[in-house]
């Protein structure tokens, strides 16, 4: 049986237990999500009592741990909906699957081609781009943000050329919380290659990559509620076939030859070295426990707990909220600036009460640039939130910059 969001979930997060006798209001969760007891138990578990490398031994302990590692894959292409497990490849995280993207893309490019990612983006989906670009002689173009903060996809279908590639774009911003209309983003780009960051979008529920209709998807297992360490990029399964490796090494190799080389199959082209076993097996189980949540119910307490967020911080004077207003195609997660006060003192004022938030640029300079600011607090929200968690914040807000100023 799922448990209801909100406090009652908290039972499930052993952090809640560690912070308790002392104030601790989360709200960083677009930085990191507190890790789910079983997937804490499967890293764990992992490490002191089935630990042993995958993919290459024969005894007992080390055929477990590839069995488990391939069971991890099989949870992974059921919570992203991937065509099979072989489409799923495992990473350190959202930005490793980005670059992994990128460089295998990097051969493709010729002089004048354009890669189209946004001023959304974090800057993992925009410096692995640059850096391919160059020295093909491609652009890197970006779409640009409405003022509300979103994407602004008009100007994407102004932008779209027989030369677009790539269009490479955020699911979820992690500074304004707006969703991006994949299904649309891909009618209006039908012959570019489409990569997704779903590094925000992860943690609010199983994904069906399919129907979304994109090329290539990242997320990463510490947003997610699990451990550290381990993410997933998923490709296409013609895409993965056709896309060259980024890093070389063991295990994603066919057979080594100083005559030349060749490699593995997806996905095990993509994973030279030994992969982080005990992560990934984390994450896989943070992803079936995710799974059998009540989504309907995770939804709406979030909305509830994001218009109680915006709605207060619209009341207190000198605040202002870049972002979506209301919660419509849109996540709980909230920036916002402090007239005449550095979001790093508000945060770190905030900190002292116990209230985790995030102050910065968030990776996302040109963001910041397009709302001519230097940096924002951000508050962002997880299942296991709850009104106390806002309330501490639109509390000691107030007070904080009655103090600053
Ligand atoms: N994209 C977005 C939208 C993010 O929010 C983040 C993490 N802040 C990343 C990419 C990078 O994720 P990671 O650091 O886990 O690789």
């Amino acid at each position: 049986m799922s448990l209801a969001p909100g406090r009652p979930l908290r039972a499930r997060f052993p952090i809640f237990a560690a912070m308790s006798g002392q104030p601790f209001h989360y709200l960083d969760n677009g930085a990191t999500g507190q890790i789910v007891d079983v997937a804490a138990d499967a890293l764990l578990g992992f490490e002191t009592r089935s630990r042993a490398n995958v993919k290459r031994g024969v005894y007992g302990l080390a055929d477990a741990a590839t069995v488990a590692f391939d069971k991890a894959r099989a949870s992974m292409a059921a919570f992203l909906g991937a065509g099979s497990s072989e489409e799923i490849v495992f990473t350190s995280g959202t930005t490793m699957a980005l670059n992994i993207v990128a460089h295998g893309l990097a051969g493709e490019l010729r002089p004048g081609d354009r890669i189209v990612s946004s001023v959304l983006e974090h800057h993992s989906n925009i410096v692995p781009w640059q850096l391919v670009a160059g020295p093909a002689g491609a652009v890197v173009r970006a779409i640009p943000a409405t003022g509300e903060g979103r994407l602004d996809l008009d100007a994407l279908a102004a932008m779209v050329d027989e030369r677009t590639r790539i269009v490479s774009v955020t699911h979820v911003s992690n500074v304004t919380g707006a969703v991006s209309d994949i299904a649309r983003i891909r009618a209006l780009a039908p012959d570019a290659i489409l990569v997704v960051d779903g590094a925000q979008r992860a943690p609010h529920g199983p994904l069906d990559v399919q129907a979304m209709g994109c090329d290539f998807y990242a997320l990463s297992s510490h947003k997610m509620f699990g451990p550290t360490g381990a993410g997933v990029l998923w490709g296409r399964g013609e895409r993965l076939d056709a896309l060259p490796p980024f890093l070389g090494g063991g295990e994603m190799i066919r057979r080594v030859s100083f005559d030349g080389t060749s490699y593995a199959r997806p996905p095990h082209r993509f994973e030279a070295g030994t992969p982080p076993i005990g992560p990934v097996l984390g994450m896989a189980a943070a992803a079936r426990w995710l799974m059998q949540q009540d989504w309907s119910a995770w939804a709406a307490h979030e909305k509830r707990l994001g218009e109680r967020l915006l709605n207060g911080l619209a009341a207190i004077d000198g605040v202002r909220v870049h972002g979506p207003q209301g919660l419509q195609e849109r996540l709980g997660i909230v920036a916002f600036e402090v007239d005449g006060v550095h979001a790093h003192d508000v945060c770190q004022m905030l900190g002292d009460r116990g209230v985790c938030l995030r102050g910065g640029h968030h990776c996302a300079q040109p963001l910041m640039e397009r709302f001519d600011v230097a940096a924002t607090a951000r508050a962002s929200l997880a299942p296991y939130s709850d009104a106390d968690d806002v309330d501490a914040l639109l509390q000691g807000l107030p007070e904080v910059i009655g103090r600053l100023r």
